[in-house]
């Protein structure tokens, strides 16, 4: 559900709260007062800091946010198609509403979704009045506006912005972490993942944008930082030469590191392929860099990862552990998995195990492989059966588990070998780490 905010817009923008609900009275240039804001998001943390944006650009245009749809006047829900399961939560909720729709109300659907669906959505649920993609939250309130105004119906579906989604405020649900999108979109077109249809292609944010930024939230107390990307560590730095000096990504961790006040800097999501032995010296050269890499494995067998169109096969990105094991600092790995891709045999799936007990990763999300529309994998042949699918996953999850019983036993008795265990320590010594931060 929608999170409570636990601080109120004058600490971000320096403006006073809005005024109380109920009042419905409309400035000339879009701006609202007395208008109520709920909002619930589902999937990734990109998602979710989305969702920050979105409130913030709608706080500082007069919207107060509310805990509960029935006392919202626009509801509005930002949602995730990475898998059918979560596309198909977006529509029972949806549904669930329906009932309880209010006269007035606006619904919108933003997100992966609304960009994957686009105007099927009136069709599936005609009580929306609102569907919008990630590259036009921006226009989100002349949107509201025009809906208030008596459009029945809107849509901001584009993806051909050069734009990253950079607002004016961000309302943030976490008093100490903040997270910042570097990179939007994805270019590495994987053959069963909707990204680069839903969010289009890769755009980096201009260096100097971030660290002013994080400059901001330093002065603010934030003391962590969490850059945000597909796949963070292929940011471009599209910061003009004369204005500026383009920094690799290793070089901007560094930078963000070292802004006074800043504790702690993680990343994510890195993508094997442009994970160079850069990235490893800026982690062991910088204590504030945090070290762990959230580093996608997807599969252990080179036949299938080149089928998913991974760019890598499994000896490189064994390869790519031993940089990382090599590292003069302990550094937490840990991974996402798909089994029963179309074609995995079992062999393949052996060689995933394999990969796990080799690379023994400190945590591992793992998936089912969900057929998605517009992706090349969906016309594949010898797609696996679910039951199929259900039994591969239930062996992976079992190898993880016993794999991560181990490393917690090994850190219990050694001090810090593991990302669990790494973290505890640092928040009992007062590093300004208060919880294990959810990846
Ligand atoms: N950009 C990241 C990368 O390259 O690894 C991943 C982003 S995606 C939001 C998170 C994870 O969802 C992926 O790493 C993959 O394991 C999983 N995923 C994506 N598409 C999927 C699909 N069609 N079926 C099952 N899992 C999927
Ligand atoms: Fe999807 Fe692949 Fe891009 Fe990750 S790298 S977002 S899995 S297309």
């Amino acid at each position: 559900m929608a999170k409570a905010f636990d601080f109120g817009v004058e600490r971000l923008a320096g403006t006073g709260v809005a005024a109380e609900a109920g009042t419905h009275e409309h400035s000339q240039d879009g701006c609202a007062t007395g208008r109520t804001f709920f909002l619930e998001t589902f999937g990734c943390q990109m998602n979710e800091h989305d969702s920050e944006k979105v409130a913030g650009v709608l706080l500082a245009r007069g919207y107060r946010q509310v805990e509960k749809p029935e006392a919202a006047s626009v509801v509005l829900y930002n949602t995730c198609s990475i898998r059918e399961k979560a596309a198909q939560k977006v529509f029972s909720r949806l549904g669930e509403y329906r009932t309880t729709k209010k006269d007035g109300q606006i619904i919108g659907v933003l997100g992966c979704v609304a960009q994957q669906e686009g105007e099927e959505i009136f069709a599936r649920a005609p009580w929306v009045s609102l569907v919008c993609g990630s590259a036009s939250y921006r226009k989100l309130p002349q949107m509201i506006a025009q809906l208030e105004a008596g459009n029945t119906r809107v849509t901001g579906l584009d993806t051909d912005t050069d734009e990253t989604f950079e607002t004016e405020m961000t309302r943030r649900d976490n008093p100490w972490r903040a997270y910042l999108t570097i990179i939007e979109g994805c270019d590495k077109a994987c053959s069963y993942c909707v990204v680069p249809f839903t969010r289009g292609p890769e755009r980096s944010r201009a260096s100097g944008s971030i660290l002013r930024e994080v400059k901001e939230l330093a002065d603010l107390g934030y003391t962590e930082v969490q850059l945000l990307g597909q796949t963070v560590n292929s940011y471009a730095d599209p910061t003009p030469t004369s204005s500026g000096r383009q920094m690799r990504f290793s070089e901007l961790l560094v930078a963000v590191a070292e802004v006074a006040g800043i504790r702690r800097v993680r990343f994510t999501t890195s993508h094997p392929r442009d994970f160079g032995k850069d990235i490893v010296e800026a982690i062991e050269a910088v204590p504030g860099i945090c070290n762990h890499v959230h580093l996608p494995v997807q599969s252990g067998s080179t036949a299938v990862l080149r089928a998913m169109q991974r760019t890598y096969t499994r000896d490189e990105y064994l390869e790519k552990m031993e940089m990382i094991r090599a590292a003069k600092r302990t550094i937490s790995v840990t991974t996402d998995i798909i089994v029963g891709f179309p074609g995995e045999t079992e062999d393949d799936f052996r060689d995933t195990l394999r990969l796990m007990e080799e690379v023994r990763y400190d945590g591992a999300f793992t998936f089912k492989y969900s057929p998605r529309p517009n992706t090349p994998s969906l016309k594949m042949a010898d797609a696996i059966p679910e039951e199929e699918k259900s039994r591969r996953l239930a062996i992976l999850m079992e190898k993880q588990r016993e794999i991560q019983a181990g490393l917690m036993r090994h850190a219990w008795g050694r001090g810090t070998n593991c990302w669990l265990a790494g973290n505890r320590e640092e928040k009992t010594s007062g590093a300004g780490i208060r919880r294990i931060t959810k990846l």
